[in-house]
């Protein structure tokens, strides 16, 4: 396990709300509770739930965004996400989340994403590179400071019409100097459809931005096929497909961001040795060990490549490999994949 935290990580993965300190939601929970807008004792108890099926995770997350979304919280917990992957050393991160618009506390989607940003400007235990010009690593009394690259993806949660799916493209777009790199859809995989996000899916993907979709978390398979016929840059998840759309998958050789732990966790795979993790290891698929949501599964980066390397019996090699590989699938420029490389190619040699 210290080898996985010691080892440079890339995460392509991971909800900013889902990844919320459990000490943080309590402390926050606790003021809401003191101000009687919430009943502390419920909500302890489902926070400290420790496994839930993929319907009772969107209703937490119902709870998480009550705790969570208003400007100063917002820039708090993004400060503390990214200095928790630094500090088990994931060199690269794309954070996605979901802009919120909430009218009754001034928060328009724009301001929601400036929280964001504020709270990736308030970072301070390792230097941050955010937006496409760069950040040069400092130099404070002769060493050279931690680094970590963070860009962003916009979530659009199935629950949204094609209008708000549209505001969200153009918000990317428009924040594109600051790191936004890309779009997700996300959110409850049994609510919305497919047709009512496909406008702005596309509109984003001519516009160049990088699209990732949350695909087969149930087994929709007509859903999964569309899906796949768009050919988005990369797909998360992938657990319900029927032979036939796995083999369009294969083909197409669209990258997959998998989570083992939220996967096992939500009851999507029944087990792990039956996860698909293997077949698609052993096919050389593209692919990416990622945390999802790292608060609400309690889980890290280093506790799931631990777990890839006792579930599937893979060696300090084939994992440094797998994390350097996902350098591949990332959404930003050529430019910051040589400088990853080059922090792989540094970090093996110290590694043993
Ligand atoms: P946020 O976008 O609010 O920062 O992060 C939480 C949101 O991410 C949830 O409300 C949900 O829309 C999305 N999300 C987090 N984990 C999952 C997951 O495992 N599957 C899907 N489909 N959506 C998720």
């Amino acid at each position: 396990m210290e080898w996985c935290v010691s080892m440079p990580k890339v995460e392509l993965h991971a909800h900013l709300n889902g990844s919320v300190r459990n000490s943080t939601l309590f402390e926050l929970a606790r003021v809401l509770g003191e101000k009687g807008v919430i009943v502390f004792s419920d909500v302890e108890n489902v926070i400290m739930k420790d496994d839930r099926t993929l319907h009772e995770v969107f209703k937490l997350f119902d709870l998480i965004h009550i705790l969570t979304t208003d400007h100063s919280t917002i820039t708090r917990i993004t400060k503390e996400v990214i200095e928790d992957f630094a500090s088990e050393n994931v060199v690269y991160l794309e954070l996605r989340t979901t802009p919120k618009r909430n009218d009754s506390i001034g928060m328009s989607k724009r301001s929601y994403m400036d929280a964001v940003m504020e709270g990736l400007r308030a970072v301070s235990s390792v230097d941050v590179d955010y937006c496409p010009t760069g950040l040069k690593t400092d130099t404070v009394n002769g060493t050279t400071r931690k680094k970590i690259y963070v860009r962003f993806l916009l979530s659009i949660d199935r629950r949204e019409s094609t209008e708000a799916a549209m505001e969200t493209v153009k918000l990317a777009l428009e924040m594109r100097d600051l790191g936004v790199v890309g779009i997700d859809l996300s959110g409850n995989p049994i609510v919305g459809n497919w047709a009512t996000f496909l406008p702005a899916l596309k509109f984003a993907r001519e516009q160049g931005l990088y699209i990732t979709l949350h695909c087969g978390e149930v087994p929709n398979q007509e859903e999964i096929k569309a899906m796949i016929d768009f050919l988005p840059h990369r797909i998360g998840h992938a657990c319900c497909f029927d032979m036939e759309n796995w083999r369009r998958l294969k083909s197409a050789k669209i990258p997959v961001e998998i989570c083992l732990t939220s996967n096992i966790r939500t009851e999507t795979i029944s087990s792990i040795d039956i996860h698909h993790f293997v077949d698609l290891y052993k096919a050389k698929h593209p692919l990416a060990l990622c945390t999802d949501d790292f608060g609400v599964f309690s889980t890290s980066l280093s506790r799931e490549y631990g777990l890839a390397a006792s579930a599937f019996s893979l060696g300090k090699t084939e994992m440094f490999q797998l994390a350097e590989n996902a350098i591949d699938f990332i959404f930003a420029d050529d430019g910051v994949k040589e400088d990853l490389r080059a922090t792989f190619e540094a970090a093996v040699e110290k590694l043993d």
